[in-house]
């Protein structure tokens, strides 16, 4: 650790706290003693906090009192435990489109307001209010925390950026406020093969003590400097994010970095979700910040198994999401962590509902098939699977000399199998595949 990293975090951040109006440094410590806490002391707090969350819901938005209505509720007064709580009807995002303005509260007028780009390409706007947003900042900066990567540390970024050519006064003045807080982004959308090598100069330029990453664009720069045997500096860790890690892209990013990687579970909504431990790498979950459930189709709470995720966030109060279903799919354990840290755990994140192929004989394929299946093809760059009918699916391939027929007829084998035949397979090579608005990588895309 450099001298910076505790300047900034004791000095200059408080500083810049009082200028802005901000409480970010109180919040980060609040959330880090609850690090010291039991699980029981965790679950009231969290109680506690929904509660007046819903009554605030009930009195100063014009949607839930409505919604919970027709659902049998007629007062907050009649939500008084967490079982009450579980039987809630979930809030989904065209509900939110529907219904926008009844969802913002009234006392909240000067909300901030953030889009997702979406994967199925139609944007989703929500707000949170001022107080939540710093918050849920800290929440994030406790997780990043305890993996070695929080408020101060030296760090880069392999992240999405914004898009098109920023003037030079706006890179200067990225430039200046990344520095101040001791970072360095490097754009994840304009990487390519041509100019990988400039970003692992830039890498070995900045030597920094932490690199926090999309998984795709890292995986493939992981990938690209084991195959071309180049030299790297290691950072003392790395943390994914932003898009699902599957265990061989942790081992290659490992290989390649000579560094320990963790995971982050997050999404635009609520930020921080879930981090994992650095002993037992396990994903905790930030309780003491948003409630967080998995259940089936029914509405059924599931524990052990995989089902939706519905996330309510404690402290948005401008723009309640109450048991809000974001759109992926995960598994909760009841089990503790050999850590210490009193935060429940995420066994696993089991991808979105949008990744799984279906078949006319109405059997489905995991998307999580898909990489495990590519990764055995030295020749495949990059690869996305896309069923627009029940009867097909298209496999487009970015492929380099090495890719033969013989492949392309392993892969068809290979599909066949878990298909059982029922499906058209197309595979067409191409030169790129475009990434999300956001910067990310779709493996694959089912729109049936
Ligand atoms: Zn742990």
């Amino acid at each position: 650790m450099d001298l910076y990293t505790p300047l900034f975090r004791h000095v200059i951040m408080p500083i810049y706290d009082r200028i802005k109006g901000k409480n970010l440094i109180p919040y980060v410590n609040e959330y880090q003693q609850h690090l010291s806490w039991s699980p029981e002391q965790l679950k009231d707090k969290q109680w506690q906090e929904l509660q007046k969350l819903i009554k605030h819901a009930f009195e100063h938005t014009l949607f839930y009192p409505k919604y919970w209505k027709t659902h049998g509720i007629d007062s907050y007064l009649d939500i008084q435990s967490m079982n009450e709580f579980e039987k809630l009807p979930v809030v989904t995002k065209s509900l939110i489109r529907e219904h926008y303005r009844e969802f913002v509260s009234d006392l909240h007028p000067n909300n901030i307001k953030k889009s997702t780009g979406g994967s199925t390409g139609q944007p989703f706007t929500f707000e949170l209010d001022i107080e939540s947003n710093t918050r849920r900042e800290a929440v994030m900066w406790r997780g990043y925390g305890w993996l070695g990567a929080g408020l101060g540390i030296k760090t880069l970024y392999l992240w999405g950026a914004d898009l098109g050519n920023p003037n030079q006064a706006k890179s200067l003045k990225n430039a200046l406020y990344h520095g101040f807080y001791h970072r360095k982004m490097l754009n994840s959308f304009a990487m390519n093969k041509d100019n990988m090598i400039n970003y692992i100069r830039d890498i070995n330029l900045y030597k920094a003590d932490a690199i926090v990453s999309y998984v795709n664009p890292l995986y493939e720069l992981s990938r690209y400097i084991i195959a071309n045997n180049l030299k790297v500096t290691s950072p003392k860790r790395i943390l994914t994010g932003a898009e699902q890690l599957h265990d061989f892209q942790r081992d290659t990013i490992e290989k390649a970095f000579k560094a320990p990687v963790y995971n982050t579970f997050g999404c635009r909504e609520f930020m921080l979700i879930a981090a994992e431990c650095q002993q037992e790498k396990q994903l905790h979950m930030n309780v003491d910040h948003l409630v967080i459930e998995v259940i089936d189709e029914h509405g059924q709470t599931l524990i052990g198994s995989s089902g939706d995720l519905v996330i309510t966030d404690l402290y948005n109060y401008g723009m309640p999401l109450i048991r809000y279903v974001n759109g992926d799919k995960a598994t909760i354990e009841n089990a503790k962590c050999n850590c210490g840290n009193p935060l429940p755990i995420i066994s696993s994140i089991d991808g979105r509902k949008l990744d799984i192929i279906k078949t006319t004989t109405g059997a489905t394929i995991p998307g999580e098939l898909f990489p495990h299946m590519f990764k055995e093809f030295s020749g495949i760059e990059r690869f996305q699977v896309i069923q627009k009918e029940l009867a097909s699916i298209t496999v487009k391939l970015v492929c380099n000399q090495t890719f033969s027929t013989i492949d392309e007829q392993s892969i068809r084998d290979e599909i066949n199998k878990y298909s059982k035949g029922s499906l058209n397979i197309y595979i067409e090579r191409v030169d790129h595949i475009p990434l999300t608005k956001t910067g990310k990588h779709k493996v694959t895309i089912c729109e049936v």
